[in-house]
């Protein structure tokens, strides 16, 4: 078998998939297909596992809940009961997190082109931190804390010259990014010095982020010295001290049996670690340390529910599965290639037989979900289940063919709950005026 079941997900002896107590099929009559269904327990096990590896070093942090990987009322309000804040980018996000009845001083608000309407909705709503990408709207804010007369804290989000993916990380290479302030050419210096300037801006630190799904430590040390050398520096040139230290998301999960990260404990150990270390050695206050991590809160407890359709054999090709969703609540595999597993939920334990592509419904060849996965002869009306689907999928859902988004159910004890409802075809025509 080439699938890894994570959290409460498991197959019951008669080869059902069963997710903390309930029969996925049974969720598949109930809410229809496509369906995304999230395991409670595995997402609060994820958000403790990061925060008590901090308590445990009695070590002062924030874990940022990176919302862009799954957004909605419901995950805030759980994330928010686990003691985490939120990291949002855009107002569209905060506007969210707030109807969800999240303190405005536990979001900080990330992006690389914060529109000036977005920056003043979040001035405006007391949005704990904005995290300054650029001068631009270095400038945007300072103007508006000043005639708005409000004292804005931020961080400076720059560019170290770490970048990390996968396995390995490569020194220098995030230089080329959109995203923050470049170190190596004074950049984040200068936005440093003008953001002094301005009294009605608490500049409580630095923040970086390298990359996602890493798998090992070695990007997230270098990093942290980087940025720790860099707070050393402008102490020393500037006489400023900083609060905070941000490193960022980016913790690996599995999506396949080939993907190897570690437990999100051993990132979070190692950032505290060095940060020790080198506060020791330079005599520097120890910062608050604060991550941002959203693939690994939710991606490992997502599972997608499909409804097998039709069937094409290409003699000595390839057979083609189609199921009823697609690059439409799942992008990420037409996007980049992303690799998934998944099983048929009703025949967990037969033998496969055939080698098939999962393809979906949507009007482009390129939507395939799974290329060349073993499975048992799938029917007409199997239910397939794609694991591992909780991070980036019904977060960058589209209406492409106008397609409904599909519900989102939450699994816990037994119990289901549905968080998002799915779309309707009235709903699909919400915004459009008859010609006149
Ligand atoms: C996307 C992003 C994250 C979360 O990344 P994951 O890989 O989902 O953990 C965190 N911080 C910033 C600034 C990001 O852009």
């Amino acid at each position: 078998m080439s699938h890894v079941l994570f959290g409460t997900s498991q197959i019951t002896e008669d080869g059902q998939l069963e997710i903390a107590g309930c029969l996925a099929s049974d969720l598949a009559k109930e809410y229809g297909t496509p369906l995304f269904i999230y395991d409670v327990a595995k997402m609060k096990e994820m958000a403790r596992g990061f925060k008590q590896t901090f308590d445990t070093f009695g070590t002062p942090h924030k874990v940022m809940y990176a919302s862009k990987a799954f957004s909605c009322k419901a995950i805030y309000q759980l994330l928010k009961n686990e003691g985490l804040g939120f990291d949002v980018v855009s107002s569209g996000e905060i506007f969210t997190a707030l109807a969800a009845g999240i303190e405005p001083s536990m979001l900080e608000f990330h992006g690389n082109n914060k529109t000036p309407a977005e920056l003043e909705y979040a001035i405006d709503s007391a949005v704990g931190t904005i995290v300054i990408d650029n001068f631009n709207e270095l400038d945007i804010v300072s103007r508006l804390v000043k005639v708005k007369n409000k004292i804005q804290t931020i961080l400076l989000r720059v560019t170290p010259g770490v970048d990390a993916h996968t396995h390995d990380y490569i020194l220098t290479g995030q230089e080329d990014s959109k995203f923050g302030f470049d170190v190596k050419s004074g950049q984040a210096a200068e936005a440093l010095v003008k953001a002094l300037a301005d009294n009605q801006l608490i500049v409580a630190g630095i923040h970086c982020h390298i990359g996602s799904q890493i798998f090992d430590t070695s990007g997230f040390t270098a990093a942290t010295e980087q940025m720790m050398s860099l707070l050393v520096d402008w102490r020393h040139q500037y006489d400023y001290v900083a609060d905070v230290l941000n490193l960022g998301g980016g913790f690996g999960v599995r999506y396949t049996k080939e993907d190897t990260p570690l437990e999100p404990r051993m990132y979070v150990e190692k950032m505290i670690k060095e940060v020790k270390r080198l506060s020791k050695a330079t005599d520097y206050p120890i910062p608050e340390i604060w991550i941002e991590p959203g693939r690994s809160i939710v991606a490992e407890a997502g599972t997608t529910l499909y409804t097998v359709g039709s069937r094409k054999e290409v003699a000595n090709v390839r057979t083609f599965v189609a199921v009823d969703g697609g690059m439409g609540d799942n992008i990420r595999p037409a996007l980049y290639q992303a690799k998934y597993t998944g099983l048929l939920a009703d025949r967990a334990y037969d033998n496969p037989t055939e080698t098939v592509t999962i393809v979906g419904k949507y009007c482009e060849s390129g939507d395939r979900l799974i290329e060349d996965i073993e499975l048992p002869h799938a029917n007409t009306g199997d239910i397939f289940a794609m694991l591992t689907t909780g991070a980036y999928g019904y977060s960058m859902a589209n209406h492409y063919n106008r397609n409904p988004k599909p519900a989102v159910v939450f699994v816990e004890d037994g119990q289901s709950q549905l968080v998002l409802r799915r779309e309707t075809w009235a709903d699909l025509i919400l915004l459009d005026n008859d010609l006149k």
